[in-house]
């Protein structure tokens, strides 16, 4: 896969993919990341990139031409069809069904704003869909880029080592993750749960689903609507319902 970032700081998203899992799938040829600053497409001695916004008010906002220019120099740099994402906290937020489909595409040219965002012709004319990481306003795209960066080279095959498989992750199957435990067996803080410690797949498999479909009750009971839930599944959450009530947004257990 390759994944083209526009930037201004192309340095910055460089660091982010040299650590951990998407350095690891770098060296291992599964991705590629590129930068493009669009100063370096800019006119003038001071390379301008961003100006006042007509009709008045706060901040500055980044011109079409410089991003023009990097995002299509960036797209003829590969043969390959690119998808254009903007990272805008007025994207669709971004889910891990979303990074599962763009980790099967074979290019993605990240679009990264910054001030007040870019110029509405450029988003209009150029990008393909746009990207929120969440509720909240970051000063710029580029630690959006990297989450979505580290989201989708981890599920590049070969990417993660056995024992990082991402197939028992929260999302993937509609519900958050299970609890985990490692050495000591036993510590001042607790014990682990007895059945990790049976050997019976069976019933740690039946544990580890039980926690699962809990916490997910618990801390998400939004995500139970979509997750494909068993028979098995239901009555739990039956028999919790009557044991504590109807989750609220919380559910009884749940953490401040
Ligand atoms: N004026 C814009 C608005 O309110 O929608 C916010 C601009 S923000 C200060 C600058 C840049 O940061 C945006 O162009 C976008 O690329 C990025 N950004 C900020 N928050 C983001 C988020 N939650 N998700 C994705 N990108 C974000």
């Amino acid at each position: 896969m390759r994944i083209d970032v526009v930037t201004l700081f192309p340095e910055f998203v460089a660091q982010c993919a040299a650590f951990g899992v998407v350095g690891r799938a770098v060296e291992r040829g599964l991705l590629a990341v590129h930068g493009w600053n669009p100063r370096d497409y800019a006119e003038g001695n001071y390379r301008r990139v961003d100006d006042r916004p007509f009709g008045g008010g706060p901040g500055m906002v980044m011109m079409i031409e410089p991003l023009r220019a990097a995002l299509r120099a960036a797209r003829a740099a590969d043969p390959a069809p690119a998808r254009a994402i903007y990272l805008s906290p007025q994207g669709a937020p971004l889910t891990q069904a979303r990074v599962r489909e763009l980790a099967g595409r074979e290019r993605l040219i990240l679009l990264c704003g910054r001030y007040e965002g870019i110029d509405e012709r450029l988003i209009a004319a150029e990008v393909d869909e746009e990207i929120s990481i969440g509720d909240y306003v970051l000063s710029g795209g580029e630690l959006p880029a990297a989450v979505l960066i580290d989201a989708v080279a981890r599920l590049q095959e070969g990417a993660l080592n056995d024992a990082e498989s991402a197939s028992q992750d929260s999302f993937e199957d509609g519900l958050l993750d299970c609890p985990h435990y490692t050495r000591p067996v036993v510590h001042e803080l607790g014990r682990v749960p007895e059945v990790l410690l049976s050997g019976n797949h069976a019933a740690i498999a039946r544990w580890r689903r039980a926690q699962a479909l809990r916490r997910t009750w618990q801390r998400r009971p939004d995500l139970l609507a979509k997750a494909a839930l068993t028979p098995a599944d239901r009555a739990l959450l039956d028999a919790w319902r009557e044991e504590d009530g109807p989750a609220d947004g919380g559910g009884p257990d749940r953490p401040a």
